[in-house]
């Protein structure tokens, strides 16, 4: 069969846009920088979503749903989050359409046009805060711990499916609380929660830190980051959590009564991921041959190919294997379609990324065993029909596993300390990856940084020691290094 995907190593953007189109996960659309999600592809947001919705309801949150449309007023409130989103939004200002006059197609009513222009939500802080004013005035009422699953639209400039679109499914959690404290904890707790779902979900290791100032959230007071390292040594903000302080209660005037009978302001935090870690998945586990998915984010995770013709005993056979493995909670296809031969599919699954394929032939039942592949390695082996279910299970923990220590290993070889610019620059230049290096702290410095080499300051690790040191770029003091890298 013909190569389908370029190989990594020759064009990796291509390899990544081949994946995505091959998989099946998405296709372009008629309007630039918005993405269909095929079938394939959303099964595995499903998946995503399913696990995230469990650990953030047992961490006290629930669901609810703001609506998309943001009067255009409510976005200026707070002055740095209109800042830095005023460049991306999307305005609806009329609301009929009419037939054109010249007798060709419709165009826009200039009767209907609205009063005050409303803005596509690119996040929902500012009608979600409004909203807050009215659920709040005691300290009873609080904390407010709400999570809503939605689209958002930015008008990006430059895209690429999942890990940069104009519009984008995500989940944001926006939190109200009494202290100070509380929010900051929270922010926190959410940090960790991402943390613990790209590494033992994903199967993708992070770097937990905090943004420079530069580089957080407009109207946030701290921003928390999990940066993770594609195959070709690049960064990906794989998702934020952010201490909003009483920016935004401030701005939308929400205060309430505190146990003392004092009135003053809600604490806030937000948070989201997105359609990102899609991409995220893609670029830190996927091959030459396709998509490769942890078992615990594969929406199929066994297929079973009787060999070479199905025939009664073999469907039978493979029936019952099936159930075996179902009892295991492991989730099977059994694949009997006779206009495919066995080669053909072995690639179409491969292409897919199902962790775990099933062979039986005639021979293997009088032998009681079957061929086991599995994806993330390609090995090949023979497995005893006892007990099969319990060593399938067994090999899809060995999978997760196995993706999770080859990313870590894969990134930890990518990582690199730099004591000057030539250091950090030849870094760049021969191996990529990420670069930790001292920081004198300021903007300017970043800034700079970014300009000679293309790399940003990903994150102030929260794990990093703190020692003296002197700046990588200006030779001033600092006090611990921080996370570099060119970035997604
Ligand atoms: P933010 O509200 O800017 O902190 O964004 C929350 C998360 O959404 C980020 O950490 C990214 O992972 C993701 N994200 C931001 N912009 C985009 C985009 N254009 N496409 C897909 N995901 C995005």
């Amino acid at each position: 069969m013909a190569k389908e995907i370029t190989d990594r190593e020759e064009d990796y953007s291509q390899w990544y846009l081949d994946i995505v189109k091959k998989a099946g996960l998405a296709d372009n659309s008629a309007v630039r920088g918005c993405m269909v999600i095929k079938p394939q592809g959303y099964a595995i947001w499903e998946k995503i979503q399913r696990q995230l919705d469990d650990m953030f309801k047992a961490t006290g949150h629930v669901n609810a749903y703001f609506p998309l449309l943001i009067p255009k007023s409510f976005l200026s409130k707070e002055a740095e989050h209109v800042e830095g989103f005023a460049k991306e939004c999307a305005v609806v200002t009329h609301h009929r359409l009419m037939d054109n006059p010249d007798g060709s197609g419709v165009v826009v009513d200039p009767t209907a046009k609205l009063e005050e222009e409303l803005i596509i939500r690119p996040t929902s802080e500012t009608i979600i805060w409004n909203t807050y004013r009215d659920w709040i005035q005691s300290y009873r009422d609080l904390p407010l711990l709400i999570n809503q699953w939605a689209n958002v639209m930015r008008w990006e400039m430059r895209t690429r499916p999942f890990l940069r679109t104009a519009e984008f499914l995500w989940q944001e959690g926006h939190t109200a609380h009494s202290t100070k404290k509380e929010a900051i904890e929270e922010s926190r707790l959410i940090h960790d929660l991402y943390a613990d779902f790209a590494e033992n979900y994903m199967a993708m290791p992070v770097i937990k830190g905090a943004k420079s100032a530069n580089e957080r959230f407009a109207g946030a007071v701290e921003t928390y980051t999990i940066e993770a390292m594609m195959q070709d040594g690049k960064a990906l903000q794989a998702g934020t959590s952010h201490f909003l302080g009483q920016n935004f209660a401030k701005a939308f005037d929400v205060k309430f009564l505190n146990e003392g009978n004092k009135e003053a302001y809600v604490w806030a935090t937000s948070w989201g991921v997105s359609t990102r870690l899609i991409g995220g998945l893609i670029m830190t586990h996927s091959d030459d041959d396709g998509l490769v998915l942890p078992p615990k984010l594969a929406p199929l995770q066994v297929v079973i190919i009787p060999i070479p013709k199905p025939n009664g005993v073999l469907k039978e056979e493979a029936e019952k294997i099936k159930q075996e493995l179902e009892a295991q909670g492991i989730s099977v296809k059994i694949d009997i379609d006779k206009k495919k031969r066995p080669g053909y599919k072995f690639a179409e699954y491969e292409m897919q990324g199902v962790p775990v394929r099933i062979g039986i032939g005639a021979r293997d039942l009088e032998q009681n065993q079957v061929e086991v592949a599995r994806r993330d390695t390609k090995e090949k082996m023979n497995v005893s029909r006892d007990g099969l279910g319990q060593s399938i299970k067994d090999l899809l923990d060995d999978i997760q596993n196995n993706l999770l220590e080859r990313a870590r290993k894969f990134r930890d070889d990518r990582t690199h300390e730099a004591k000057n610019m030539e250091e950090f620059e030849e870094i760049l230049e021969t191996k990529g990856g990420f670069i930790m290096a001292h920081w004198d702290g300021t903007t300017e410095t970043e800034l700079a940084i970014k300009e000679r080499t293309k790399a940003t300051l990903r994150c102030i690790p929260l794990d990093s020691v703190l020692e003296e040191g002197v700046c990588v770029y200006s030779g001033k003091p600092s006090k611990q290094k921080v996370l570099f890298a060119k970035a997604y």
